[in-house]
């Protein structure tokens, strides 16, 4: 499942293609992904113009003319490649191989700046929907979404006040969607690495008794920020199985300190710990058991 690092690359890959640009025709080739396209799918596109291409925790949003907005998850598996005359390109960077079988692409856009876009999901977990401007905030999808981690709204306080009346671990909290929306098991991992938390504390104790932020809680903000703003600077993340955008398999290093890295020596400074791996609510965690209490 990407997470909001991949997400935001994937926005940004697209934005030029898709910002300003008509859909002149949309093919969508079959009746649904997750869910059945919306009715008259094609028809409330073509001729519409994007305004802007915007990014809700792992939604991407494309505001349109006619005043609806275009609603766009990848899914388990779900890509996005972009084509004109010249080439083929796959915007956003993922941990895991993204396939480019064209009996996966599902949806078309030909856009009026003459790049195709196009949707390829092997295992149909996307999701294409219309929503009026005027209600997403309120669709059932949007509403429940927690702050956006990169915003100047989610702080200290925030996180604690979220968490204070919490009985889980800080590894469950930070997974929650409704506490802060885009973090997925890799992010979770490597941010309570870096703000030294243990996976296993309980999220409470973010929050003194009076319901103020701890200073684990300032840390552990903080190190959220630099996770994501760092894996959206590097293009998405450090990828182990990452297709060029030319269509070959790219070899590159992942600098991940902790996830995947079972058994390995803990990287911080001066701790002398092995990075352990354990099962949370059915997903692995990586963590350091000496630096991080
Ligand atoms: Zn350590």
């Amino acid at each position: 499942m990407p997470e909001l690092p991949e997400v935001e690359t994937v926005r940004r890959g697209l934005a030029p293609v898709m910002e300003g640009a008509r859909f002149d025709k949309v093919e969508a080739r079959r009746p649904d992904l997750r869910r059945p396209f919306p009715k008259n799918f094609v028809k409330r596109l073509e001729g519409e113009s994007v305004i802007g291409l915007g990014r809700r925790a792992k939604y991407l949003l494309a505001d349109l003319t006619s005043g609806d907005v275009l609603l766009m998850h990848l899914g388990m598996s779900g890509s996005f490649r972009v084509a004109d005359e010249k080439r083929e390109r796959m915007p956003g960077k993922f941990h895991h191989e993204r396939s480019a079988d064209k009996a996966h692409d599902h949806v078309v856009f030909h856009m009026s700046s003459g790049a195709r876009i196009i949707f390829n999901d092997p295992r149909r977990f996307g999701l294409m929907l219309l929503v009026p401007r005027a209600g997403l905030a309120e669709h059932p999808l949007m509403r429940e979404v927690g702050p956006e981690p990169l915003g100047n709204a989610f702080d200290a306080a925030m996180l604690a006040k979220a968490c204070a009346r919490k009985n889980t671990s800080l590894k469950a909290a930070l997974s929650d969607q409704k506490v802060v929306a885009g973090l997925g098991n890799i992010y979770v991992c490597e941010a309570l690495h870096r703000a030294r938390l243990s996976p296993k504390r309980n999220a409470r104790t973010l929050a003194t008794r009076s319901g103020d932020p701890a200073p684990r809680a300032v840390a552990l903000v903080s190190a959220i920020k630099d996770v994501l703003n760092e894996a959206v600077k590097a293009g998405g993340s450090s990828l182990r199985d990452h297709r060029r955008t030319d269509g070959e398999l790219g070899d590159f290093q992942h600098n991940f300190r902790v996830y995947d890295r079972e058994g390995e020596p803990c990287p911080t400074p001066g701790c002398n710990g092995t990075i352990r791996r354990i099962v949370q609510n059915g997903r692995s965690t990586f963590f350091c058991p000496v630096c991080q209490k």
